[in-house]
């Protein structure tokens, strides 16, 4: 009787450990069919604004003393280099979080006081859409990094502004709840359908193409934003807005004790 409950014990464990490698497994895989997709995006994606750039540099060779063309190709060439450059500093920001997550620099932060701080800063660029920060916050504390919330939040408002009506409003509003801090930037534009609401946060996915393009957008921001959030143990969502328009929910958990704790003591 001994022999085989130690047998069975024995057989549940190996069970066990097996379930465990094949979730292992799976995932590594998922993360190749990730990867390979990322790469295909990234290959197409810095395709078309060469093709741009180099139809317009045969053009501008064929056709020299054409004025116009010139024009054309002088704002079409800068565009479409802006857009690369945008993008190859956020494919690199993005590879730089995954590979070296453990660099962000995680303190005490107010989260009141940084809300305001980068609200003032877009306040100028977001003047015609009447930005409104909205929170009941006193003195709540977050465990972050400064810089990580700094390009979360600007990105954020930086859509809000990029994808509003012309007489849009952007509002950001904050509260505590459940130990953590939620924060929630709204806004009045062309919005975004709720059964995008996984996609929209893939890299290079945009919901339409054209309008990102007119700004400059690369379909990345979103997906920086994710990891930039997550990294902190954060949450985000899409969640449903009143009226029309996209409203994007971040959460923080709120600092206690425990994060010095469970962090290196180079303060002491
Ligand atoms: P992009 O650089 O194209 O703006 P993002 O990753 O920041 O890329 O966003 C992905 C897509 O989600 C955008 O292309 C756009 O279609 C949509 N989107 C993001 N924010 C908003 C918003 N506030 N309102 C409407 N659509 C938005």
């Amino acid at each position: 009787y001994y022999m085989s409950s130690e047998i069975e014990k024995n057989i549940s464990t190996m069970e066990e450990e097996q379930e465990k490698l094949e979730l292992a497994v799976n995932k590594l895989r998922g993360l190749d069919e990730q990867q390979k997709q990322f790469i295909g995006n990234v290959t197409h994606e810095f395709k078309t604004p060469l093709t741009v750039i180099m139809a317009y540099l045969e053009l501008i060779e064929m056709y020299s003393d054409d004025p116009e063309l010139w024009e054309d190709a002088k704002e079409n060439i800068q565009k479409e280099t802006n857009r690369l450059v945008k993008m190859v500093e956020k494919i690199l920001h993005l590879a730089t979080i995954e590979k070296y997550d453990f660099e962000s620099q995680m303190e005490q932060v107010e989260v009141k006081k940084i809300l305001e701080e980068l609200c003032e800063r877009i306040r100028i660029k977001a003047q015609k859409y009447g930005l409104r920060l909205d929170t009941d916050l006193e003195s709540a504390v977050i465990w972050a990094d400064q810089e990580n919330l700094t390009h979360i939040f600007i990105n954020l408002l930086d859509n809000a502004i990029k994808y509003n009506e012309p007489h849009g409003k952007i509002v950001v509003k904050s509260y505590v709840d459940h130990q953590r801090v939620w924060i929630q930037v709204s806004d009045t534009g062309i919005g975004i359908p709720l059964e995008m609401k996984e996609k929209v946060f893939e890299p290079f996915y945009t919901v339409n193409k054209d309008r990102s393009k007119e700004f400059g957008g690369t379909g990345l921001g979103l997906a920086l934003v994710k990891k930039l959030v997550e990294n902190q143990a954060g949450t985000i969502h899409l969640i449903e807005t009143e009226g029309k328009g996209t409203t994007i929910c971040v959460s923080f958990p709120l600092y206690t004790d425990e994060h010095v704790q469970g962090s290196i003591h180079d303060e002491s």
